[in-house]
């Protein structure tokens, strides 16, 4: 349903960490209503996902009581549940690869999934949860196994995915990039100072900045606190992507 993605240096500022981030584009995306809410930060060798039913303010107890997570990115989804019910489990991030080595937070409706569940669980993948989001995951960090580039990894999973998506995926072997795809389901990217944002819409990130680029049908973004990279679903670059300003005061 909603979708934050953060990249960025932010980890020195107590208040303000990736997962401080996140949550706060969660809150600004809970006007489009919402069954769970999750966000995943790669911290060290881990990628660390918490993930709750219900509201928002559940997921911020089960974090406040956290230990202390530092990292340069985070993603995190509020869930309209289509695929599985609205439990703890289904809800988003979900982990992918033998090992989970990934998080992905998915908007829409993967149609093929059911095939590419058979296909991963016959390789030896184990899902957990009901959702057709998983099979995502795991197909991206089946894809990462092969290619050990995240952009490629996400560029050829999104090709063989049917639907609608809207897809953010974090890996432990690249844990300053937070990388994208787009088909039939809205992408913003939010430019910052030495941190970007990334966003199902710009209610995600407005509060941090105004700047901000359309991502097109079919595209793959690349975002780190310092840079933003565009491809389409076969690879070639993409130069020309809209750049806009947000006429938005936000509310405080
Ligand atoms: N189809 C996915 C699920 O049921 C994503 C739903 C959404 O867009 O929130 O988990």
């Amino acid at each position: 349903c909603g979708i934050v993605g953060y990249a960025g240096p932010r980890a020195e500022n107590p208040s303000s960490r990736p997962v401080d981030v996140a949550l706060q584009g969660l809150a600004r995306l809970e006007y489009r209503g919402y069954d769970s809410a999750g966000v995943a930060v790669i911290d060290g060798d881990d990628v660390r996902v918490t993930k709750r039913a219900g509201k928002l303010a559940n997921l911020r107890e089960v974090l406040e009581g956290a230990a202390d997570t530092s990292g340069q990115v985070s993603i995190a989804h509020t869930r309209w549940a289509t695929h599985g019910g609205p439990t703890d489990v289904n809800a988003h991030p979900h982990l992918g690869g033998r090992e989970g080595e990934l998080a992905v937070v998915h908007n829409g409706i993967i149609e093929n999934f059911a095939s590419l569940r058979a296909e991963l669980e016959q390789d030896g993948f184990s899902f957990t949860s009901e959702t057709d989001s998983e099979a995502a995951a795991h197909l991206v960090a089946r894809e990462m196994e092969q290619s050990g580039d995240l952009t490629e990894a996400m560029r050829r999973a999104a090709a063989s995915l049917e639907g609608a998506f809207t897809l953010l995926a974090v890996h432990r072997g690249a844990p300053d990039t937070v990388v994208a795809a787009r088909r039939n389901s809205p992408l913003v990217v939010g430019l910052g100072e030495g941190e970007n944002f990334l966003g199902s819409d710009v209610a995600a990130f407005v509060d941090s900045t105004k700047e901000a680029l359309e991502i097109g049908q079919d595209q793959v973004v690349t975002v780190t606190a310092n840079s933003v990279a565009i491809i389409d679903f076969d690879g070639t670059e993409v130069t020309d992507a809209k750049r806009f300003t947000i006429e938005w005061d936000a509310v405080a």
